[in-house]
């Protein structure tokens, strides 16, 4: 029986499973390959003896027949094969997945560009500001917890210059060269993902990250006439990307408080107006807030009814941007008064008398407000 222990060449158990023997042998074939041994005989026939032994360890039907038989078993029941002629089909098509796994894996196309350089993640917050604020356009302060990159290191994630090395596996290129038979592979190195360094040496204040959580600061412009749940994007205020990869872009969505007095309506601005019964019956003058501060004076015309509305215009929001404004839309809310003093009573009584109980004759087909509260 043949010495060959292709088991202590993969340097795996006996009753190592599929994964650990591939994985095994990913590593050895990396690391022996000629491509990155030019030269060194002894790492040319380890390549040699590594390819023999996963080719019967990875195939089920081999590794049983080596089991019993050892490697002498294998050729002389090799169905006339004669020998291991490298990878057959179905290793192959193994061989195959595996690459474009790594390639996709480890991003960047292939290892162009910034090898393992990945995008910060966006960030997403909302801020509140005043119906004033939206008018006018504000800066609002938006303080925020995000990943930036760590100062102590610049983000290289080692202690100083010397914290780095030159990666021992690819010798600092960054790709590995991987051919079997006629194929030949490049790949970005498994063992410093294409960079063509390692962190010997991990800086203190990130631990090797190379980024930290920071609070952060920013004073977000918000544009005049801004609508509500707007969203605003601040582009590269995300968290940092690792490995020289770039910044997540920061969202501002931005929601309106509550105004006491207004509601918005796109451009227009609803108030509702509260009217005596007799300041609607009668007419006059009502005044009325606008959203600029103050109040402005607006003519009611004798009869007015519940829910007339009045437009006040350009007394609105501007449109985003900041021009042409909407109108104010004053709506009349009749109010009826309660807790009748004697006096007032009296004259209601006098009215409904003089109403003799019945609904104002030119306003049959509207719903009259005097209708309701005398008829
Ligand atoms: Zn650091
Ligand atoms: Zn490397």
């Amino acid at each position: 029986m043949s010495s060959t222990d292709y088991y202590r060449i993969l340097g795996v158990a006996r009753n190592a499973g599929p994964d650990e023997i591939k994985s095994a042998y990913r590593k050895l074939a990396l690391k022996h390959h000629p491509d990155c041994n030019q030269g060194n005989k002894d790492s040319e026939s380890t390549f040699k003896e590594i390819n023999e032994a996963y080719e019967v360890l990875s195939s089920p039907e081999k590794r049983q027949v080596y089991d019993q038989y050892g490697a002498e078993g294998l050729k002389a029941g090799g169905g006339g094969r004669g020998g291991f002629g490298g990878f057959q089909g179905a290793d192959l098509g193994d061989m195959f997945g595996d690459i474009f796994e790594n390639i996709f894996t480890q991003g960047g196309g292939g290892g162009r560009g910034k090898p393992r350089s990945r995008r910060g993640a966006d960030l997403k917050y909302e801020v509140a500001i005043t119906l004033e604020e939206a008018l006018t356009g504000v800066k609002v302060p938006v303080n925020f917890d995000r990943t930036e990159v760590c100062q102590e290191c610049e983000g290289t994630g080692a202690r100083g210059k010397a914290g780095i090395k030159k990666c021992p596996t690819c010798h600092g290129a960054g790709r590995v060269q991987y051919s079997q038979g006629f194929f030949s592979f490049s790949q970005a190195c498994p063992d410093c993902g294409g960079q063509g360094e390692v962190i010997s040496s991990p800086c203190k204040a990130c631990g090797g990250a190379g980024r930290q959580k920071k609070k952060a600061s920013i004073n977000v412009k918000i544009p005049s006439g801004v609508e509500e749940g707007a969203v605003l994007r601040v582009s590269g205020g995300g968290d940092a990307g690792q490995r020289g990869g770039d910044s997540g872009d920061l969202y501002i969505q931005v929601n309106l408080k509550h105004h006491v007095h207004f509601e918005r309506q796109g451009r227009d601005l609803t108030y509702e107006c509260p009217l005596a019964v007799w300041q609607a019956a009668l007419g006059g003058e009502a005044e009325v807030p606008v959203i600029e501060g103050g109040r402005i004076k607006i003519k009611i015309p004798p009869g007015t009814q519940h829910g007339k509305v009045f437009r006040v215009h350009e007394q609105g929001m501007p449109s985003a941007g900041g021009k042409a404004r909407g109108d104010l839309l004053v709506k009349v809310k009749l109010e009826v008064p309660h807790d009748l003093t004697p006096r007032q009573r009296e004259l209601f009584e006098e009215l409904s008398n003089i109403a003799g109980h019945a609904p104002p004759a030119h306003d049959e087909k509207e719903h009259s407000f005097f209708k309701k509260i005398l008829g």
